[in-house]
C-alpha cells in the first residue's frame, strides 16, 4: 500500500516575495488532533494503510490547541499508532529551536522516516532578506550540522536565478550544498503575477541561469556518486 498524505495545516502566515499561496489559502490553520486521527483511523481500516505523510503548506506553522505545535503532534501520533510509520512533508526553517526538537523526535522514534525535507531556497542572507524568508545563513549551518550529529538525512530546494542573486550569493549556496553532500531540487525563479517579486528588476540573463543550473546538475551527480 502507497503512503497516504495526511493534511495537518493549511494556509501560510509568512510572506516570501515571489510566493502567492497567503493571498490563495489564507493564514495558517491547522486541524484538530481528534480531525486527524479520524482521517488516519478511516485511511487504516478502508485501506489497511501503514504509511502516512504529515502534510501542510508550512507544516510547522502547524499549532492546535488539542495538541500543541507540530513536534507534540508527531510526538502523539507516534505514540499512539506504534504500527504505522510516518513521513514529516516539506518543512521550512523558520524555528530552528522547533527544527532542532523535530530533528530530536526523529532520531528517537522508530516510526518516522529518518529523512526531513527542508526547502532552504538560498543560503544567501542578503538573497533570503530579499525572499523575505526570516533566517539566516548561520541558522541553517547550525541546523544541517545538528541533523548530521543525529544521523537525519536532509534533502533540500532551492531557487535558482532569484532577482539580484550576484555569483556571490549563487556561490554561497553551492558551498554550503558541496559541504553537506545534500540532495536536493534546483528551481528556476519564475516570476508569480501578483507576488511582490513580480515587480523586482534585477532579472537574472537566462544564460547566466543556464550556467548556474549546469554547474548544480554537475554537483548533484556528484553528490548522487557519492550516496552510491
Ligand atoms: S513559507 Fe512557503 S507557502 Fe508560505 S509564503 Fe513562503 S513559500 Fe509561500
Amino acid at each position: 500500500m502507497n503512503k497516504i498524505s495526511i493534511k495537518v495545516q493549511d494556509g501560510c502566515s509568512q510572506n516570501c516575495s515571489y510566493c502567492i499561496v497567503r493571498e490563495l489559502r489564507g493564514k495558517s490553520q491547522s486541524y484538530s488532533y481528534e480531525a486527524i486521527c479520524k482521517d488516519i483511523d478511516f485511511f487504516i481500516k478502508e485501506l489497511d494503510c501503514k504509511v502516512f505523510d504529515l502534510c501542510g503548506v508550512n507544516t510547522l506553522e502547524y499549532y492546535h490547541d488539542s495538541v500543541g505545535n507540530f513536534v507534540d503532534l508527531c510526538r502523539k501520533l507516534t505514540d499512539k499508532y506504534r504500527d504505522i510509520n510516518f513521513v514529516i512533508d516539506n518543512i521550512n526553517p523558520f524555528n530552528e529551536k522547533e527544527v532542532c526538537e523535530l530533528i530530536d523526535l526523529v532520531e528517537i522514534t522508530d516510526n518516522i522516516s529518518k529523512e526531513l525535507f527542508i526547502s532552504i531556497q538560498s543560503v544567501s542572507n542578503d538573497l533570503l532578506k530579499v525572499m523575505h524568508r526570516p533566517y539566516t545563513k548561520e541558522s541553517l549551518y547550525k541546523i544541517f550540522t545538528y541533523a548530521k550529529t543525529k544521523g537525519i538525512i536532509i534533502k533540500t530546494e532551492i531557487i535558482v536565478g532569484f532577482p539580484g542573486e550576484t555569483e556571490e550569493m549563487f556561490n554561497e549556496t553551492y558551498a554550503f550544498l558541496n559541504q553537506f553532500k545534500t540532495n536536493f531540487t534546483a528551481h528556476v525563479y519564475s516570476n508569480r503575477p501578483g507576488t511582490e517579486a513580480e515587480k523586482y528588476t534585477d532579472i537574472i540573463p537566462e544564460k547566466v541561469i543556464l550556467s548556474r543550473m549546469n554547474k548544480y546538475k554537475e554537483l548533484q551527480k556528484d553528490i548522487e556518486c557519492l550516496q552510491n
